[in-house]
């Protein structure tokens, strides 16, 4: 395994945040990521997990960051929902400002879910989005796939 790249962007407020110069409620560190609630909770105890090296959108991260933030989601997860009785949770990412990203440093959302009559809902019920399925036609899906395959 390489040695981790420590890269900062001295603008970015999550680099400063995995410097120290700005407090956090962190939860979880390790050599590559970093795990902390959220200053503008969706929910109860939302939280967020970064790679500890900057890098803005996901394809820019390198497979061992990316494999530090993963490993880190399942018992994160865990913690949180059960520390807040929450029965479900919802893992985001967001890349880009069209698909809702406002911080350019990756980041791994972990928004507990709330019934609306659980006392905890008081604190939001965690995320709403509109999901309006299409239908897959298999001429298009082939084309797809093919084009796809080729950049992997
Ligand atoms: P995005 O919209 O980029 O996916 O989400 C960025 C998240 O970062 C938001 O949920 C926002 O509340 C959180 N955030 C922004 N600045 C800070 C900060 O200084 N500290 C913490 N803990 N969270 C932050
Ligand atoms: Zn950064």
């Amino acid at each position: 395994m390489s040695r981790p790249n420590q890269s900062q962007d001295p603008e970015c407020i999550f680099c400063k945040i995995i410097a120290g110069q700005i407090p956090c409620y962190e939860l979880h560190q390790d050599e590559r990521a970093l795990a902390f609630l959220d200053i503008g909770p969706l929910s109860k105890a939302h939280s967020l997990v970064v790679p500890k090296a900057h890098a803005t959108t996901i394809d820019e991260l390198s497979s061992e960051d990316a494999a530090a933030c993963g490993a880190i989601l399942p018992r994160l997860s865990k913690a949180i929902t059960t520390a807040t009785g929450a029965p479900a949770c919802n893992i985001l990412q967001n890349n880009g400002a069209l698909a809702g990203q406002a911080v350019g440093h990756v980041h791994f959302h972990v928004i507990p879910r709330f019934d609306p009559a659980q006392p905890e809902a008081e604190e939001g019920v965690g995320l709403r989005f509109d999901w309006t399925p299409n239908k897959l036609e298999a001429d298009k899906a082939q084309a797809l796939q093919s084009a796809i395959r080729q950049g992997l």
